[in-house]
Order: C-alpha cells, then sequence, then structure tokens
C-alpha cells in the first residue's frame, strides 16, 4: 500500500485554534488526527488506569510525563497511514522520541503547522470556549456559538468548560507553553518543515492560509 504523503504537526499556544483547524485539514486530506488532549480528556471520563495517571496534571496545567504520553503516540502512530498530531510534541524530549519512533520506519514529518495567535485572543477564546465531554465537539460562546444555548449540535449533551480553562489554570499551561513548547518552533524552522500562520481571522480564513502553506 502506498504511504500517505502528510505526516503534521499542529504546534500553537493553547487556545490558538489547533483542534478547530487539524480536524477540519484530518478530513480533507483524510488522514488521521491524533490529539493527546482528547484521548487524555476521554481516559479521565471514564476512569480509566491512564485518567488517573494523567488528571492531577491536566488539573494543574502542566505537563502529563513524557513516558504516559509516548506510549500513547506509539500505539496510535501507523505509518501507512499518515497522521495530523494536535498538541503533540510538547517539549524537546517528546520531538526527539517522536523524530526516533519515525526514522526508525523509514519515516519523517512533512510539515508543522504553527499557529500565531496573540495572548490577548488567546485568552478570549479559551475564556468563551465550551465543551461536549460526551462527542468532544468544541465552541466557543461568542465565535462559534452552538444552535441552542449550551448545548451540543450533535448529539443534545449540555456543553460544560473545561476544568483547565479556568483562569489561574490558563495562566500555569501559557507558563508550560513558553518554557518548554515553544522552543520547538525553532527546532523545525531550522530542518525547513515550519510553516507560521496567522491565526487570527475567522475559522474559514485560517482553513485557507494553512491549506495554501501545505
Ligand atoms: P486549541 O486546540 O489550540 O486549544 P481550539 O481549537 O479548542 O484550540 O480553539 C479554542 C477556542 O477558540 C474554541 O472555543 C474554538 O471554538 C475557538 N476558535 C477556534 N478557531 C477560532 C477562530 N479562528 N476565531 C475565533 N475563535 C476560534
Ligand atoms: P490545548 O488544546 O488548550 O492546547 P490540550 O487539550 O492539548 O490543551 O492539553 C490539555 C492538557 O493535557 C495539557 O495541559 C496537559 O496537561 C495534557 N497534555 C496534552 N498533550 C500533552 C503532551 N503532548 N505532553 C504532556 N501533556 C499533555
Ligand atoms: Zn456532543
Amino acid at each position: 500500500m502506498e504511504r500517505n504523503r502528510y505526516r503534521i504537526i499542529f504546534l500553537g499556544p493553547p487556545g490558538a485554534g489547533k483542534g478547530t483547524q487539524a480536524e477540519r485539514l484530518a478530513e480533507d486530506l483524510k488522514v488521521k488526527k491524533i490529539s493527546t488532549g482528547d484521548i487524555l480528556r476521554e481516559a479521565v471520563a471514564k476512569g480509566t488506569e491512564l485518567g488517573q495517571r494523567a488528571k492531577s496534571y491536566m488539573e494543574r496545567g502542566e505537563l502529563v510525563p513524557d513516558e504516559i504520553i509516548l506510549g500513547i503516540i506509539e500505539e496510535a502512530i501507523n505509518d501507512e497511514e499518515g497522521f495530523i498530531l494536535d498538541g503533540f510534541p510538547r517539549n524537546i524530549n517528546q520531538a526527539k522520541a517522536l523524530d526516533e519512533m519515525l526514522s526508525s520506519k523509514g519515516l519523517n514529518i512533512t510539515h508543522v503547522i504553527f499557529l500565531d495567535v496573540p495572548d490577548e485572543e488567546i485568552i478570549k477564546r479559551i475564556a468563551y470556549r465550551r465543551v461536549c465531554l460526551k462527542c468532544g465537539a468544541v465552541y466557543n460562546l461568542i465565535f462559534n456559538p452552538p444552535k441552542e444555548d449550551e448545548i451540543c449540535n450533535n448529539c443534545g449533551s449540555k456543553l460544560v468548560q473545561r476544568e483547565d480553562d479556568r483562569e489561574e489554570v490558563v495562566r500555569k499551561r501559557l507558563e508550560v507553553y513558553r518554557g518548554s513548547t515553544e522552543a520547538l518552533i525553532r527546532i523545525y524552522e531550522e530542518r525547513g518543515v515550519l510553516r507560521r500562520i496567522n491565526g487570527l481571522g475567522d475559522r474559514e480564513e485560517v482553513f485557507r492560509r494553512i491549506r495554501e502553506a501545505l
């Protein structure tokens, strides 16, 4: 079987729109989206062993230990299929482990989409983010409201605010982003795979920019 040619990373601060755009792009390119945040939240909701190990870190806005995350990625990546990674890698160690995992199969990352969004906008997007815990849909009370107040369009469940979208935890997550994740921009830039995308503007416009950058 021919290998899908897209192996993409979405990089950017919390709330930049990675999940929103990664979902769209995955549909468009017919590759699978692997979101470590979604996988972890589902595990926490179900109370699995993974969820129990990850929960306290997530509540504090800290990174879940690398060995846990790498286990998830090893399981999720299928080298034949192509993929979009949303929320991974988040530090240099994770990026190195990913490189090793791929190069042992003769593969590489083809594009890194860096969604560039200034802090004031991030704060707004996160403050009004609401999610469906049942089907994973993501809304925004201002920019992308559900049809019916606080109810999921897809499945009718009540929308909630993520625990870690509270202001104190958001501040911590931004700090972690600056301290651990931002360094990846340079690494991928030097490798020539980084695409810096202006993340401001409506979702359609941002999607168009991403499409053009591929
Ligand atoms: P991330 O995965 O990077 O944390 P999300 O995709 O969850 O980001 O988006 C964060 C919030 O901002 C959500 O409420 C989402 O609906 C909203 N959002 C996403 N893209 C845009 C956009 N282009 N303009 C305004 N709001 C957006
Ligand atoms: P956002 O969409 O706001 O960028 P995520 O949904 O990607 O946030 O992540 C939520 C939380 O899950 C993080 O604060 C962290 O605790 C954990 N997490 C997700 N991905 C990773 C990762 N690659 N490494 C470590 N922790 C992670
Ligand atoms: Zn739903």
